[in-house]
């Protein structure tokens, strides 16, 4: 019995999406009280193999698995061979494709655009945000008598990625040939990015409609640089054209889970949580000692930011110093 995660990797690197994965598996292994295994197809799969951080990792490297249809049967076989109670992944493209055909072939369910999953009473229990991610449902698998659960499908960035390490074991997995050949890999183009990632650092301090318009942005950008981040901000301040959408965290824009989230003038609407939720530490800025962000900050200061953010500015220089 195990925990299987589905591992994507891109240029020999695993993606940032399925460490976040791999992270949550752990969690999942330890409380059902068995092992994390994972399994990563494609070429270069026996390479990347050895930094995947879980007990036992099974790679099937050949040219037959780069398309979704091959890594489908290496998921049925490490299914199988791992005796796996649940299988996990990120919400890619790719890994949908993939989720898609292996509950064809197995027969089980998938839960899709995920932000969470615990163990209960022997049961697995998924969250999913709805209704434009205004609630978050309680999903669950309703496997019959197979040991499988189902899929598990995750929002990318939706838990803090884990280090990469050395595996426990690996092991080149023998996949039986299904015959089937639909699909035929035609390569991989890589998007052009402009701007900066904000789902890569590990420090952001998000900015709220609190400050006033652009021309306050320096005091978060300057708090930003001192602690080696980045800056975030809410839909409000994106609509109001005060910065650019690619920092936008939320429903509408990404799902980051940094090491230190410093909201600031942000009110803390589900839309704005449902994006920043899982950060590692959370602290809120806000004059109103009512507002929601305070519900699931880990530090909160009630004051006017144009006060508290020069202060923790001057205090964290000091420290440095
Ligand atoms: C379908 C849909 C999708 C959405 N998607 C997103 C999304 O992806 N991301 C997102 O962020 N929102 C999203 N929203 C919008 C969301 O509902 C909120 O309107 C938005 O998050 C509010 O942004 P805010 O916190 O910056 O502004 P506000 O809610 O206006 O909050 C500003 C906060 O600043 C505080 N403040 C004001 N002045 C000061 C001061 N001087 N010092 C300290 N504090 C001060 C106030 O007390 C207040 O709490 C979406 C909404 C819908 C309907």
């Amino acid at each position: 019995m195990s925990i299987l995660v589905y591992v994507e990797h891109h240029a020999g690197t695993i993606a940032p999406g399925s460490l976040g994965v791999l992270a949550a598996g752990r969690e999942l292994a330890t409380a059902a009280g068995v092992p994390l295994t994972a399994v990563v197809t494609g070429p270069g799969a026996d390479a990347v193999a050895d930094t995947v951080p879980a007990d036992t990792v099974y790679h099937a490297a050949g040219d037959r698995f780069q398309v979704a249809v091959g890594s489908v049967d290496a998921l049925v076989a490490a299914a199988e061979h791992a005796g796996a109670r649940i299988v996990l992944a990120v919400a890619s493209v790719n890994s949908a494709d993939i989720a898609g055909g292996l509950a064809g072939r197995l027969g089980i369910g998938v839960n899709t655009d995920l932000t969470g999953i615990g163990f209960e009473g022997g049961e697995f229990v998924c969250e999913r945000p709805s209704l434009d991610d205004t609630v978050v449902v309680r999903c669950g698998y309703n496997a019959g008598d197979s040991g499988l659960a189902g899929i598990a499908l995750f929002r990318a960035g939706s838990f803090a990625p884990a280090e990469t390490a050395a595996p426990g074991a690996v092991e080149a997995l023998e996949v039986p040939d299904s015959g089937r050949r639909s699909q035929e890999f035609g390569g991989i183009e890589q998007a052009e990015q402009t701007g900066v990632d904000i789902t890569k650092s590990d420090v952001l301090v998000g900015a709220g409609r609190g400050l006033g318009g652009p021309e306050h942005f320096e005091l978060v950008e300057g708090l930003a640089k001192t602690l080696g981040g980045e800056v975030a901000t809410t839909r409000a301040v994106v609509d109001a054209g005060w910065y650019e959408y690619s920092t936008q965290v939320g429903q509408t824009g990404k799902t980051v889970a940094p090491k230190l989230y410093i909201a600031v003038g942000i009110s803390g609407a589900i839309q704005h949580k449902i994006g920043m939720q899982s950060s590692g530490t959370i602290v809120a800025i806000n004059k109103d000692p009512h507002a929601p962000i305070f519900d699931f900050a880990d530090y909160g200061v009630v004051g006017d930011l144009f006060t508290v953010v020069p202060q923790l500015q001057q205090r964290l220089a000091e420290r440095k110093g």
